[in-house]
């Protein structure tokens, strides 16, 4: 008689370990208003014109900015110095849905191209009434040259 013995089945892919990773202690992030109107669509692409910054929309449509900066206290190791007397918010962080373990959903924004390229697909009146005043040409999608001009910003 042949005894079958139940293995358990390995996972797919096994998260990522915090001290193999460290990408979170490498950036501040700050919320921000979801682009729907033009004022709130412009201020991204201001965000998106300086270096080191760029935008994110997470699976659940939250918006914030992100400013590329290594924290002073994270090693060459990427361990944390402080970690006793780190801040709350590193405490609070969950690296069961961080954007390394669970990016399912987000979008970054790089450039002011990658953010006019989406907004011009999902909504594309918005995206009319901010190339018109407020994209330069170079880098706004072919298509939006012959946006009509608003009077007034839709705030
Ligand atoms: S919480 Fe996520 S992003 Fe941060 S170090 Fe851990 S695995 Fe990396
Ligand atoms: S204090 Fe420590 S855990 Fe917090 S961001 Fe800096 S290195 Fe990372």
């Amino acid at each position: 008689m042949t005894t079958r013995i139940s293995l358990p089945l390995a996972r797919a892919t096994e998260p990522t370990a915090c001290t193999d990773c460290g990408r979170c202690c490498t950036y501040v992030s700050v919320g921000i208003n979801p682009p729907r109107t033009v004022r709130y669509a412009s201020d991204v692409l201001w965000y998106l014109y300086h270096e080191a910054v760029s935008v994110y929309r997470d699976g659940d449509g939250e918006w914030s900015v992100v400013f590329q900066t290594r924290c002073r206290h994270l090693g060459l190791d990427r361990l944390c110095r402080i970690y006793p007397h780190r801040p709350l918010i590193c405490r609070e962080f969950d690296n069961t849905t961080c954007e390394v373990n669970a990016p399912e959903g987000g979008r970054a924004f790089a450039t002011p191209a990658e953010f006019l390229d989406w907004l011009e697909d999902g909504s594309p009146a918005l995206f009319r009434r901010l190339a018109a005043r407020f994209a330069p040409p170079a880098g706004r999608p072919a298509n939006a040259a012959g946006a009509s001009h608003p009077t007034q910003v839709d705030r």
